[in-house]
């Protein structure tokens, strides 16, 4: 456990925490939307500090990063906790599924994923990968680690939902160097009544951070929610507004967690937003296809 970065004490003793834009008020013994950021004795601690629940040399393809040191490695590593809710989330089992207590939880230092890191320099690992589940909520541990794999001469990669504040994005991307970020919808109820977060937050860390690091984008494309030529049409449009270097990833959902109730998405629905993206963007891909 950590003291947690980015809250502020209330009267009463429950705390405020300004990681994401949620702003949750937190009581005594409480814990945040998250489920990771506890109120303990009137102090907001982080649960998932140093706590990996998976950790794979992978390659940087698979993050999905495609124009980002191609054909090479980045070491990736995630602990539990999300700060959204989607019921369509397709790797529930540790975003949504795990605990503290789960056994499953490796202790780790900030300096031993570095160490890790570089022990893999030789095998074509470029760096670390914050991963598998939302990093901007396992943030102290993300933010030490990246200051110091970055003074080793690593990369830093976060694959992320954009759901964080400005000031903890803006800190944090000094020691960035590509981000994948979700964009799960143009369509701001889908975000506020799926997801139980907000549009504009995402649309504001894609546009800071591509003013910072190289950022590519994934939309998981689901039938009947998102899966229209017209919203893929605006997405790419503003996306294309931000830059045009921006990668697009298009993603085949599989019924998975709480959305069972339809089929995996057509490749072919997949290829036509596809054409429709590459109208304005350079680099459009389809993930997931095979
Ligand atoms: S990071 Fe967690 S505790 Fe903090 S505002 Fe977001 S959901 Fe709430």
């Amino acid at each position: 456990m950590k003291q947690a970065m980015y809250y502020e004490k209330r009267e009463g003793g429950s705390v405020q925490c300004f990681l994401c834009p949620h702003n949750c008020v937190i009581k005594q013994d409480g814990a945040g939307i998250c489920r990771v950021r506890k109120n303990i004795g009137g102090e907001l601690y982080s649960l998932n500090y140093g706590k990996v629940t998976s950790i794979a040399l992978d390659p940087v393809e698979k993050k999905p990063l495609y124009r980002f040191h191609p054909g090479k490695y980045i070491l990736s590593a995630g602990t539990f906790g999300c700060n959204l809710k989607c019921s369509f989330c397709q790797n529930w089992s540790i975003s949504q599924g795990m605990s503290p207590d789960d056994e499953r939880a490796v202790d780790i230092t900030p300096g031993q994923l570095v160490k890790e890191a570089l022990k893999h320099v030789r095998h074509g690992n470029i760096g670390i990968a914050y991963t598998y589940n939302e990093p901007s909520i396992w943030y102290e541990f993300v933010y030490e680690t990246s200051m110091l794999a970055k003074k080793e001469g690593l990369a830093n990669v976060l694959v992320t939902n954009g759901f964080i504040s400005r000031k903890p994005l803006e800190e944090l991307l000094p020691f960035v160097d590509a981000m994948n970020i979700d964009v799960k919808s143009f369509n701001p109820s889908f975000y506020k009544e799926i997801c139980k977060g907000s549009l504009e937050n995402v649309k504001e860390t894609v546009e800071m951070a591509a003013a910072k690091c190289h950022v590519e984008v994934t939309t998981l494309v689901i039938p009947g929610f998102n899966d229209s030529v017209e919203e893929m049409d605006e997405i790419a449009r503003w996306l294309a507004s931000v830059s045009p270097e921006i990668v697009l990833h298009l993603s085949r959902y599989f019924p998975r967690y709480k959305m069972n109730d339809r089929s995996p998405t057509p490749v072919r629905t997949l290829e036509n937003l596809r054409d429709e993206a590459l109208k304005y963007l350079r680099h459009v891909y389809l993930g997931n296809v095979w």
